[in-house]
């Protein structure tokens, strides 16, 4: 498309059908400078001094999508089974994990973020308990990402054991990560793997780092019945009662999961709508861990792919025409709303991994934009409303351009 792919330069895509907050697509010029959106203006043939033009004619612009959950280095273990319960997938993937070298885990992370960034991902939530692995990655891909550092300081399941560590190391560690990696497109949070690896003073001092760092903590929890059940035996509440009553269920915690919920749990979400929550429908139907019930919730939802172990496909696209079509499989009053789904893989995704500037194709934003196009063979018919013109482009097509903070990183549907 062009030369220049510094991220300082100045252009701006000219006669653009982009899509708006209000859910629109209108056509203008968007001007990017220094990675960010420093104007939209109607369409005009000329173009504002400085600014490179790049023709962007019968082309659609949509905000890049967010995939809060994410666990990329277990890109290895792809194919392994097309179903299995949690626990077996638990207990491979902490045998496994000793096994692991930094370097496959770095191969395997790098090619896991490259077909992120393929099918339209400019942001991504990165579980994981080697960060720097995984930050390296990021770094190498030039994808925004949130790496959130999974530290437990105990283990009341009866799968393998996960890395255990001292809390003292614990507060050193992710410090040290913090300073490390903090930058215009990697951030540094504190996780926990979920409700049976933290005794209460792990969670109150996840939740101090989270506030401390003006953050959120995230934690796999309710995942199922088997992993609920084991919580309520050793601590005599379920994940979410525990985190309700230590006063930390607030806007400083992703609660990934939460698809095995009876009503006191959806209760708790309720009484407390400022926590997030992110929903892997996929991951969740392929160990048999439940639904998330969305139209019980008025909390910010999110959507994330989880892990290749337990999502074959692991891409937001197939994700987003899940959770789609999942929900309300015998009626219609349980769906998910076409506006929602946008809203969970775009501003809400944002929104929980703390990405300010990202989500919506706005003047001040950062320039995190898919172009798709519109040629002849797939063109829309003018009839199609805007909304499912955004899903159709999101699930049964690749952007042609992803560019993340200005930088082109797709050019003509390959890695630039
Ligand atoms: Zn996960």
């Amino acid at each position: 498309m062009e030369k220049d792919n510094s991220r300082n330069r100045m252009f701006c895509l000219k006669n653009v059908n982009y899509f708006n907050e209000n859910k629109k697509f209108k056509n203008g010029d968007v001007y990017i400078s220094s990675g960010h959106i420093s104007k939209i203006k109607d369409a005009e043939k000329s173009t504002d001094e400085g600014y490179i033009p790049i023709d962007a004619s019968g082309k659609y612009a949509q905000p890049g999508y967010i995939n809060a959950h994410l666990h990329p280095s277990k890109e290895l273990y792809m194919g392994l089974s097309l179903y299995d319960p949690i626990s077996n997938v638990l207990d491979a993937v902490h045998k496994n994990n000793i096994s692991e070298s930094n370097e496959s885990q770095y191969h395997a992370s790098v090619s896991s973020l490259h077909k992120q960034i393929l099918n339209g991902v400019t942001g991504v939530g990165i579980f994981t308990s080697r960060p720097s692995v995984d930050a390296e990655a990021a770094l190498n891909i030039g994808i925004r990402a949130n790496i959130q550092y999974a530290v437990n300081d105990t283990w009341v399941g009866k799968e393998s054991i996960p890395v255990i560590q001292e809390q003292n190391d614990i507060i050193e560690n992710f410090s040290r990560i913090y300073q490390k990696y903090t930058s215009e497109l990697i951030s540094v949070s504190p996780a926990t793997a979920s409700e049976i690896s933290c005794s209460d003073n792990l969670l109150k001092l996840l939740n101090k780092l989270a506030k401390d760092h003006d953050s959120f903590f995230s934690m796999h929890i309710n995942e199922g019945k088997h992993q609920s059940d084991q919580c309520f035996e050793y601590f005599n509440k379920s994940g979410l009662e525990r985190l309700e009553s230590l006063g930390i269920l607030d806007s400083h915690v992703n609660l990934i999961h939460c698809c095995h919920i009876n009503n006191e749990d959806v209760n708790i979400i309720n009484r407390n709508p400022t926590a997030n929550i992110i929903h892997c429908p996929i991951s969740n139907s392929f160990v048999g861990a439940g639904t998330l019930p969305t139209y019980r919730i008025r909390n910010n939802i999110a959507l994330g792919t989880d892990a290749a172990m337990v999502n074959p496909s692991n891409s937001i696209n197939s994700d987003a025409l899940f959770a789609l079509y999942h929900h309300g499989d015998d009626g219609f009053d349980k769906k998910l709303s076409s506006e929602n789904l946008i809203d969970m893989v775009t501003i809400n995704g944002a929104k929980c991994l703390g990405m300010t500037k990202s989500g919506y194709i706005r003047e001040g934003f950062s320039a995190d934009i898919l172009l798709y196009n519109n040629n002849d063979h797939l063109k829309f018919d003018e009839s199609i409303s805007d909304i499912n013109k955004f899903i159709i482009n999101m699930i049964n097509k690749k952007p042609e351009h992803v560019f993340v903070q200005g930088k082109h990183l797709v050019d003509n549907f390959k890695l630039a």
